[in-house]
């Protein structure tokens, strides 16, 4: 089988435009790796059709439609001023509205949310459903923010970003720092703002605003739907095994619930600051109950749990021995050398709940010691699909059970797993769920692109 890097040298199409992408975007590493992972995979499909290089397909796929930067001023609860950068990028509607979160987190910058924006076209295209990809956010930072400072924040950045958006423009929802509560102060102003009840316009609302039953734990859910395929076709199950989760928002807690459900032990998670390792076991309604309901750090779980050791730091996260290991916390946690030591310690399966959180170099590490790597564009897909679902019943006016919600889930994730499998076989790379999702995801976004004309 070719590894990743030596199909770089044998499409010299592919090879051209990870060069340009790093020389017109000087310093956006983040979007650099991204480009390059993906457009390594797909080389099999360009290898055999030149129809996409005449069109200058990659050309156009790499660059952003639109790209919206803006100023977020705010005051704090002592009348203090501050302002934040905004950002919001339309990347490409071949096939819906943009669709894709928004991220408030320090670290973010345009690098980043174009990295996450890239990504977003390939999982929304994989979804099976009509939404196109899109990220935004800000360098805002919500911790230690009071209800009344994040509402005011996010009043200001809906008062810019609401003339850029609709259920048929773009169509934002929750990432890291953006949750149910922003996401109804954001539909609060967009709302006064338009004079209209346009519930379409976001995603992962609350229930009594036109959110979906499943959405919360869609993500996290979808994940251990894909990641219990995987296992199944290698003659494996979550029975009894022991996994580790980074992260304990969203996509960790639902993940965490539902591979106590697939009767697997789950013995650590983590937040920003520090991990938690508990060999009997996570007690996730203390985890809900310290992050959900306070708002607290993971800290205290320890201090709540004697059986529990906390470590401050987050990587070493990856050094507690394990069968199965789901980084749902942030991109690019995981390196070389702690997929070295997943891997030296026995881990079978490494599956991907946040966006791009194994670095390049642990990828292929991880997959050149036959260890089953699940990638986050198929595997945490489950999320984007759901809040499609979510647009669904808001265009009908109408909501689905959560059984419903989550029987459809779990069909889209199966979906996505034959998919990502089949088009690895027929592209010559069987078994490589990465080469098969990015060959999957692109083959929809390139054909409806072909067909629109070259815009
Ligand atoms: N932020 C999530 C993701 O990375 C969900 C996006 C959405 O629901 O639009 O896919």
């Amino acid at each position: 089988m070719l590894k990743l890097r030596e199909v770089v040298i044998l499409n010299k199409y592919v090879e051209e435009i990870i060069e340009k992408v790093k020389k017109e975007n000087p310093g956006e590493t983040e979007f650099h790796n991204t480009v390059k992972e993906v457009l390594t995979s797909i080389a099999p499909v360009l290898d055999k059709n030149p129809k996409y290089q005449e069109a200058a397909l990659l050309e156009r796929l790499v660059e952003p439609e639109r790209t919206i930067m803006f100023r977020v001023p705010w005051t704090d609860d002592k009348g203090k001023v501050h302002v934040n950068k905004g950002y919001r990028v339309q990347f490409n509607s071949a096939i819906g509205p943009y669709k894709g979160g928004l991220r408030l987190h320090p670290s973010v910058n345009l690098s980043i949310i174009k990295f996450l924006g890239f990504e977003q076209v390939f999982k929304n295209s994989l979804t099976t459903l009509p939404i196109g990809g899109g990220k935004g956010g800000s360098n805002f930072d919500p911790k230690g923010k009071s209800d009344a400072e994040i509402m005011r924040f996010c009043q200001s950045f809906m008062t810019e970003l609401y003339r850029h958006i609709g259920q048929d423009v773009d169509v934002p929802a929750g990432d890291i720092g953006v949750g149910g509560r922003e996401i109804g102060y954001l539909f609060g102003q967009y709302k006064r703002l338009k004079n209209a009840y346009e519930a379409g316009v976001l995603t992962g609302k609350g229930l009594t605003y036109g959110g979906s039953l499943a959405r919360t734990e869609a993500t996290g859910y979808g994940l251990l739907y894909f990641t219990s395929l995987y296992l199944a076709d290698n003659g494996m199950d979550y029975k009894d095994k022991t996994v580790v989760i980074s992260g304990s928002g969203n996509v960790a807690t639902y993940a965490i619930e539902k591979a106590q459900e697939f009767g697997a032990k789950v013995v650590a998670c983590s937040d920003s600051n520090g991990y938690v390792y508990d060999p009997e076991g996570i007690d996730l309604k203390l985890v809900k109950e310290i992050k959900e309901v306070r708002r607290g750090r993971i800290k205290e779980y320890a201090e709540k749990k004697p059986s529990a050791k906390y470590t401050e730091g987050c990587k070493g996260i990856w050094t507690i021995p394990c069968d199965i290991a789901l980084p749902c916390a942030t991109q690019q946690e995981l390196d070389l050398e702690s997929a070295k030591t997943l891997v030296a310690n026995g881990v079978k399966l490494v599956g991907e709940g946040a966006n791009m959180p194994c670095t390049l170099e642990a990828i292929a590490y991880i997959q050149e010691n036959k260890v089953l790597f699940a990638p986050a564009k198929a595997a945490n897909a489950g999320g984007v699909a759901t809040s499609a679902l979510e647009m669904a019943q808001n265009s009908m006016r109408y909501s689905w059970t959560f059984e419903e919600v989550d029987s459809k889930l779990k069909r889209i994730m199966s979906d996505i797993y034959n998919a990502s499998k089949n088009a690895a076989k027929e592209y010559g790379h069987e078994g490589d769920l990465l080469v098969g999702c990015n060959i999957a995801g692109f083959l929809k976004v390139a054909n409806a692109m072909m067909a629109q004309g070259i815009v």
